[in-house]
C-alpha cells in the first residue's frame, strides 16, 4: 500500500526505522529484529540507506523481506549524492521488482573529505522529480524542524517547498528533543500552504556516547530538562535507559495529544526499547484511533 493512503486512513501513524547491518556482518543479524518489530504492529517500517556509506545494497534486500515475506509495509530510504542517473533507475527498477511502493528521497550528507562529489542530482528536489517522472511511487522526504544546518531557516522552509511541489506525499522530521521547535515548524509549513503529513522523527536516548554522535551529526538542540538526565545518569546505563525512554514517551504523548499525523521511531534497532514505548502509549494510541 502507498504510505500516503496509511496517513489517510488512519491517525496516528505509527513508524519504526532501521538500519541494515554492517556488511562486515551476515545481512540475517536483522532479520530477528524485524520479527520482533514487527510484533509490535508499526504501520510501516523505514530501512536507511547507506550510512556509513557501506551498506546500500543491503536496503533493497531488507525492505523487501519486510514487504514480502512479512507481509508488511516499507519505506526504503534512497540518497542521491554522488549518484549518477543510471544507478537511481537500476534501483528504481529494483524496488518495482520487488513489489516495494514506497520510497524516502534524501539527497544524503556530503563524504568528509569531498564536499563537492560529483553526481547527477544535486538536491533531494531533482531525485523527487525523477523518482515521480519515471515511477509511481509514493516519496516520502526529510524537513529539519531546528533548520538544516547547511541552510538558514527560512530558505530551508522555501526549498522544502520546493520539495512538495516536486510530488512529495509526506514528510519525516529530523530529530528533536523539544516539541516547541516542531510545532513552530508546522505553523510555518500551514502558512505556506504546505499541507501534507508532517511526521514526528523521535529517538530514544538510552546511552551517553550515542547522544554525542546524533548531536554532531544533526545539531538538534539539548533542552535543559534532558541535559539534566543525560549529566545525572551519564555513568548508569540502566538508569539512563529508564529515563530516556520516559522523555522520548512524554515528547510522542505530547505529540499525539497536539494531532500530530504520525510518529516515526528512530528505534537504533533495540527491541526492548522501542517495545516499551509502544507499551506506555499503546492506550492513548489506541484512544486515537478510535475517535479519529
Ligand atoms: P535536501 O532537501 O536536498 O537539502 C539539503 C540542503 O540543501 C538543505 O540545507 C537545503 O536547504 C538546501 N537546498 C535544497 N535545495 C536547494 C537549492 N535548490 N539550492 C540551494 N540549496 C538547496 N542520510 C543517509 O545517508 N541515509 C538515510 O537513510 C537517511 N535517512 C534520513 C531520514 C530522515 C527522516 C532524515 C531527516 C534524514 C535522513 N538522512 C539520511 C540524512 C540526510 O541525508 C541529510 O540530512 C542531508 O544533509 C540532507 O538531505 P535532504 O534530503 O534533506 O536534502
Amino acid at each position: 500500500m502507498k504510505i500516503k493512503n496509511i496517513y489517510k486512513k488512519k491517525k496516528p501513524v505509527i513508524s519504526f526505522e532501521i538500519f541494515p547491518p554492517n556488511e562486515r556482518y551476515p545481512i540475517e543479524n536483522i532479520f530477528e529484529t524485524i520479527d520482533k518489530l514487527i510484533e509490535l504492529k508499526p504501520d510501516f517500517i523505514s530501512v536507511t540507506y547507506g550510512a556509513g556509506g557501506t551498506t546500500r545494497g543491503r536496503t533493497v534486500e531488507i525492505a523487501s523481506r519486510i514487504k514480502n515475506t512479512h507481509n508488511t509495509e516499507v519505506l526504503a530510504h534512497l540518497t542521491c549524492v554522488g549518484a549518477k542517473k543510471i544507478e537511481i533507475e537500476n534501483i528504481l527498477e529494483e524496488l518495482k521488482k520487488e513489489n516495494i511502493e514506497n520510497v524516502l528521497a534524501l539527497r544524503g550528507d556530503f563524504p568528509k573529505e569531498n564536499e563537492s562529489v560529483e553526481g547527477d542530482f544535486r538536491y533531494a528536489s531533482k531525485l523527487i522529480q525523477k523518482i515521480k517522472a519515471e515511477s509511481d511511487l509514493c516519496v516520502g522526504a526529510a524537513f529539519y524542524p531546528e533548520g538544516h544546518q547547511e541552510t538558514n531557516d527560512l530558505l530551508d522552509l522555501f526549498y522544502l517547498r520546493e520539495k512538495v511541489k516536486e510530488g512529495t506525499d509526506f514528510l519525516i522530521s529530523q530529530i528533536f528533543f523539544d516539541n516547541d521547535y516542531f510545532y513552530s515548524f508546522k505553523e510555518k509549513c500551514e502558512k505556506l500552504g504546505i499541507d501534507i503529513p508532517l511526521v514526528a522523527g523521535i529517538i530514544p536516548v538510552t546511552n551517553a556516547n550515542q547522544i554525542k554522535r546524533i548531536t554532531e551529526l544533526c545539531g538538534s538542540t539539548i533542552p535543559l530538562k534532558f541535559q539534566k538526565i543525560l549529566n545525572r545518569y551519564e555513568n548508569n546505563p540502566e538508569a539512563l535507559k529508564e529515563a530516556g525512554i520516559a522523555y522520548a514517551v512524554e515528547q510522542i504523548i505530547d505529540l499525539l495529544s497536539s494531532g500530530v499525523s504520525g510518529i516515526h521511531i528512530y528505534t537504533m534497532n533495540k527491541v526492548d526499547v522501542t517495545k516499551e514505548i509502544m507499551r506506555r502509549i499503546e492506550k492513548v494510541k489506541e484512544y486515537l484511533e478510535e475517535v479519529s
